[in-house]
């Protein structure tokens, strides 16, 4: 390494985890040059990103662009890049064009849903990830209903319509409330034909609760308001199948006409790439410095870090696990330059909140639980400070406002193809509006 250049480092993605230490790595100025690379062009507020699925917020107001965060540092650069390797031996990242040389790496590449083995499932099942999936939800959604008005039209009968949710944790959650606010309140005088209110919200989870990373009080409150919401909630329930408009569980068959996947998380593969050991999920098991097992110049962070803290449990995919492991990887660098050893990593945990729809959430401060509008405010106010850009989040609270107050939800344009999986294929039940609950045993039994 030329001491007399700046010292060369790699930002592997810039979500919460890379944008922070790359935020943190400018302020080094002249010693350090800072690569960030990404393959979007944006960063993605993700714990927003369900109010964008379900039409309540438009996707430039929970992302901004990562040349404009990063803009003002000159020490900085942003490149567009799918990375596709590391080699940490001769200390280079590849990119489709060409490689990149480092003297120290971060790699802060994320996770994604898993489906257990079933990739076959997705495209019948999106998750939620990034803003393409948020626009995929928010078209099946509203696509749904109107096929349903349309065949309703056709027809003289309504759809039975079933949204299944599969997974209880945080996003499957706040998916399942906010689709029964849509149905019940949103849409409910819109369609002539149809009624959006009859809408069946299914929210299935393999274990014995919803929100398990809460206490199991919380968990309680969750599964109540949920209920309270209109959401049908279905514990300790495995999905067997995902089929084109429908769903199995166990020997039962469930007609979905939306079916969204909120189970399981998958470590970026570059985890793997790095060559160290990681675990099932594929997270790089870290050294207490985040380091790589043998190459204390690279580092992964965030979702794509295996960590446990001091009582032996592991670190949260969160926020603001990734925003402080961001940080400290940074001040790690920062030490190091000036010649001071290295510390350990350790996570402040300043409490957790979920939201599960209007006015309903559960958030949990150390032995403070708070359940219902209280949490629910307490969670839209932190969400809204950590937003990225002052002019989002002066939109974002007034947008907020104004649904909490109309019921309305203003971004509610399908875009992209019409066809919605199962619906062509005749899988979706049409019920006489008197049996519209009424279950259908030939196709469907209850779970
Ligand atoms: C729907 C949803 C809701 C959530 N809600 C909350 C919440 O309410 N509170 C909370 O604390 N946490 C929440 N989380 C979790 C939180 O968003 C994550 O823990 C956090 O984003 C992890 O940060 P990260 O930097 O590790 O990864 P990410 O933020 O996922 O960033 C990874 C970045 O790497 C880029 N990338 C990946 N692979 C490559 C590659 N090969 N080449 C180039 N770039 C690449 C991606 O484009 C992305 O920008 C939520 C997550 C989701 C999906």
């Amino acid at each position: 390494m030329n001491r007399n250049k700046p010292h060369r480092i790699v930002v592997i993605g810039a979500g919460f985890g890379g944008l922070n230490a790359a935020l943190s790595l400018a302020k080094l100025k002249d010693a350090v040059q800072v690569t960030v690379i990404d393959r979007k062009n944006h960063h993605t507020f993700q714990p927003l990103l369900y109010q964008v699925a379900t039409a309540g917020l438009s996707p430039g107001e929970i992302a901004a662009p990562i040349r404009w965060i990063l803009g003002g540092r000159s020490n900085v650069e942003v490149l567009m890049e799918e990375v596709s390797g590391v080699d940490p031996d001769r200390r280079v990242v590849q990119i489709a064009s060409r490689e990149v040389p480092y003297d120290y790496l971060i790699v802060a590449a994320g996770a994604s849903h898993a489906y257990f083995g079933h990739d076959e499932w997705e495209p019948l099942a999106p998750g939620l990830k990034t803003i393409e999936d948020a626009l995929e939800i928010r078209r099946r959604v509203l696509l749904a209903f109107e096929l349903a008005e349309r065949q309703a039209v056709e027809t003289g009968q309504q759809t039975e319509l079933n949204f299944v949710v599969v997974g209880g944790g945080p996003t499957g959650v706040e998916l399942a409330g906010t689709l029964a606010e849509i149905s019940h309140h949103v849409l409910a005088h819109e369609f002539r034909k149809i009624d959006p209110a009859t809408t069946h919200i299914i929210l299935l989870e393999g274990g014995p609760r919803v929100l398990p990373a809460y206490s199991e009080d919380l968990s309680q409150s969750a599964k109540e308001q949920l209920q309270q919401l209109g959401v049908d909630v279905r514990i300790s329930t495995m999905v067997t199948g995902v089929e084109s408009g429908a769903i199995r569980v166990g020997e039962t068959r469930l007609l979905a006409a939306v079916v969204l996947w909120a189970a399981g998380v998958a470590a970026s593969p570059l985890g793997k790439k790095l060559g160290a050991p990681v675990d099932r999920a594929g997270r790089v098991l870290v050294q207490p410095d985040l380091s790589l097992p043998g190459h204390p110049e690279v580092f992964v962070i965030g979702d794509l870090a295996a960590l446990k803290d001091a009582d032996g449990k592991m670190l949260p995919g969160v926020a603001p696990v990734a925003i402080q492991e961001g940080e400290f990887v940074a001040r790690t660098i920062a030490r190091e330059l000036k010649g001071k050893p290295r510390k350990n990593f350790h996570y402040f945990d300043k409490g957790s909140l979920a939201t599960i729809g209007r006015a309903a959430a559960v958030a949990q401060f150390g032995k403070i639980h708070i359940s219902g509008f209280l949490a629910w405010l307490s969670w839209l106010f932190i969400h809204i400070f950590f937003l990225i850009g002052f002019r989002n989040r002066i939109i974002v609270l007034i947008q907020w406002a104004w649904s909490y107050f109309t019921y309305e939800r203003g971004a509610r344009l399908i875009t992209g193809s019409t066809d919605l999986p199962g619906w062509s294929d005749s899988h979706i039940s049409v019920a006489s509006p008197e049996s519209t609950r009424r279950e259908d045993t030939s196709h469907r039994v209850a779970v």
